[in-house]
């Protein structure tokens, strides 16, 4: 089937661009990185203003439609950090592997084995740069972060996240089945109907 339409996909995350490759099929993703798009300092409050951000920058450098993703890890117990930090939580430059040890350590402070979590993503796809009606989809996934590291699949706190009711880390679930539960497969899922919802109107 011929691919519709070229999106570029606002992130240098390639855990994030393997799941959008794989749930947008119909379509040919871009990476930022691959147009040397450099992401620049997140300065929203919110998941949707930096994920608009983002597609802004990406749209502005290639004249593409373009696809912000801002997501992140809540943690009420930790004052719902490290939420908007997510990707910087041990440090500004911090690796996922980083960010776990950080994460595990501030529950370790307060004698946590686990606590209750919940990731959410937003996604902002735009046309133009003051495109006047931006797509906004948004996707939650419930669940209990762990002290332990289990699980090679995933990035980021995966192999940290038990989704409800599930005895595996979101770090050994396939990439397939992740897919369909998380929170950024929820948004897309939404995305998408949005897309083809204004596409054949
Ligand atoms: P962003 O690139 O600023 O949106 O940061 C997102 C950060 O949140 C990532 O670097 C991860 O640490 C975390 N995160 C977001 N989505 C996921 C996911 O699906 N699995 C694991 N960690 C995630």
């Amino acid at each position: 089937m011929a691919k519709r339409s070229t999106i570029v996909v606002a992130t240098n995350n390639p855990g994030k661009l393997k799941e959008f490759a794989l749930l947008l099929p119909d379509f040919q993703i871009i990476s930022q990185t691959s147009l040397d798009i450099t992401p620049e300092e997140e300065v929203g409050e919110t998941f949707f203003e930096n994920s608009l951000q983002k597609a802004r920058i990406a749209n502005n450098a290639s004249g593409m439609a373009a696809l912000g993703d801002d997501s992140g890890l809540i943690v009420p117990a930790l004052n719902n950090l490290p939420g908007l930090h997510s990707a910087r939580y041990a440090h500004e430059n911090a690796t996922d592997d980083e960010n776990r040890q950080h994460l595990k350590a501030e529950l370790e402070k307060l004698n946590l084995t686990e606590a209750k979590a919940y990731f959410v993503c937003v996604l902002v796809l735009i046309n133009a740069q003051q495109d006047p009606f931006p797509l906004i989809a948004t996707g939650m996934l419930e669940g209990r972060i762990k002290t332990v590291i289990q699980g090679e699949n995933g990035f980021g706190y995966d192999p940290m996240f038990f989704p409800i009711g599930s005895k595996l880390s979101m770090g050994e679930i396939d990439s397939h089945e992740k897919a369909l539960l998380s929170h950024r497969g929820k948004a897309i899922e939404i995305l998408k109907r949005k897309i083809t919802g204004l596409s054949s109107e």
